[in-house]
């Protein structure tokens, strides 16, 4: 029998929805929509079938964290971030690391950017050097999400030789010399505990090298980028989805005591068109997004201008609709009870992440201008 991936969806959207405040307000990691991803099998939802995996799509995956995102949005991006580090697992880790995957033993996320280099992730400065049959590395990394309920990161370095831009390697979190330095304590996301990483003298076996010395940039572009991009843009577009259900439900229920008739909120034709607007928008992000996944798995020319458009698209898509959620919520979003200013600080987020909006802006505008992206 298939697995029912939408209703372990379904499960773990409920456990994150009963958690959801207590993570945000704590800023708690949301280790019970872990566990309960886990126990749903959405762990190994990517990972393949030859290792007792789901063997799902990129697409599935998105619908699980858009579903999710709509209930908890620092939930959406712990699963976001091991779906994206598992995409690196499941081409280049050893099976035994793929197995751990699907056991439920493993978690994982992506160790890119630096402090150094900051938002461009694609050209880390940290170094790793060969001594004997270990990688040392030496790093600064500015923000790991999951930074300490990872199992092990998907981490990027200097090659050890030659002037390609990168190489990555499988970096356990209980390595000797990784001091995390957290907590996290953030506007939004606050229970994805994003905190830096500091590798001083940090040894791992040759053999946990992610693909070939140097050839990081291309795993990173070819299999970071697409999943990354359509999961945080799944997020995004959860959040955003969530904003407008709150919005019009605060709309519709909400009166002017004093006026007789057409007193509710959403009887006023300027809040009901801002709703209009909010629902456009997303149905057009979410529609692009829809057509992206088209693209990557018909394997069409424009695929992967296409994830450029569609997180960018989608990042933007939420912060506009958590701004005129906060405009018609009024009073009652700027306080917690509608429930639309923790969605609103949590979109806040994607616009941010590497690849940014601005440089997504910069690439698919030198795309469309035929001009090389790098360089
Ligand atoms: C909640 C959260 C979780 C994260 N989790 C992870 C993680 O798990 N792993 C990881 O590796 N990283 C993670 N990041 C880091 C993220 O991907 C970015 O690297 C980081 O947010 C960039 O911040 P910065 O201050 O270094 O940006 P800066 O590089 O200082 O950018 C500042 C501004 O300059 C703009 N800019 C920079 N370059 C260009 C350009 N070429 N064209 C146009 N504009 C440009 C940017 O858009 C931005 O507006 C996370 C970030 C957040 C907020």
């Amino acid at each position: 029998m298939s697995f029912d991936f939408l209703a372990a969806a379904e499960q773990v959207a409920a456990v994150a929805h009963e958690h959801a405040a207590a993570v945000d307000h704590e800023a708690r990691f949301p280790i019970a929509t872990v566990d309960a991803a886990r126990r749903a099998g959405l762990l190994a939802l990517t990972s393949g079938t030859d290792v007792g995996g789901h063997g799902l799509s990129l697409r599935a995956a998105g619908q699980v964290i858009e579903r999710i995102a709509r209930e908890c949005g620092s939930s959406a991006m712990v699963l976001t971030m091991h779906y994206a580090g598992n995409a690196v697992l499941e081409q280049h880790a050893a099976p035994a690391v793929r197995r751990d995957v699907v056991a439920g033993k493993h978690l994982s996320t992506l160790a890119f950017s630096e402090a150094g280099s900051r938002s461009h992730f694609w050209a880390p400065t940290s170094t790793a050097r060969k001594e004997g049959d270990s990688a040392v590395l030496e790093a600064r990394k500015s923000w790991v999400t999951s930074a300490n309920g990872a199992t092990a990161y998907v981490w990027s370095s200097r090659p050890l030789a030659g002037s390609e831009a990168s190489t990555l390697w499988l970096v356990p979190r209980a390595s000797a010399g990784l001091a995390i330095q957290g907590p996290f304590d953030g506007i939004g996301l606050r229970g994805n505990d994003s905190a830096p990483v500091v590798a001083n003298n940090v040894r791992v076996p040759l053999a946990n090298r992610l693909g070939d010395d140097g050839a990081g940039f291309g795993i990173m572009m070819g299999t970071v980028l697409p999943t990354f991009a359509m999961l945080i843009a799944a997020g995004s577009l959860g959040l955003a989805e969530a904003l407008v259900h709150k919005t019009a439900q605060h709309a519709g229920g909400t009166r002017y005591a004093h006026l007789a008739t057409q007193n509710a909120l959403a009887d006023l034709p300027t809040i009901r068109a801002y709703i209009a607007r909010m629902r456009i928008q997303v149905d057009m992000a979410k529609a692009l997004w829809q057509d992206t996944f088209g693209a990557l798995e018909q394997g069409r020319a424009d695929a992967g201008l296409r994830v450029l458009e569609t997180k960018a698209a989608a990042a933007e898509t939420a912060v506009q609709v958590g701004d005129i959620a906060m405009r018609v919520c009024a009073g009652m979003a700027f306080r917690k009870e509608v429930g639309v200013e923790r969605l609103f600080r949590d979109t806040r987020a994607a616009m941010i992440m590497a690849p940014t909006s601005d440089q997504l802006f910069d690439f698919v505008g030198k795309a469309v201008c035929g001009m090389p992206l790098f360089g």
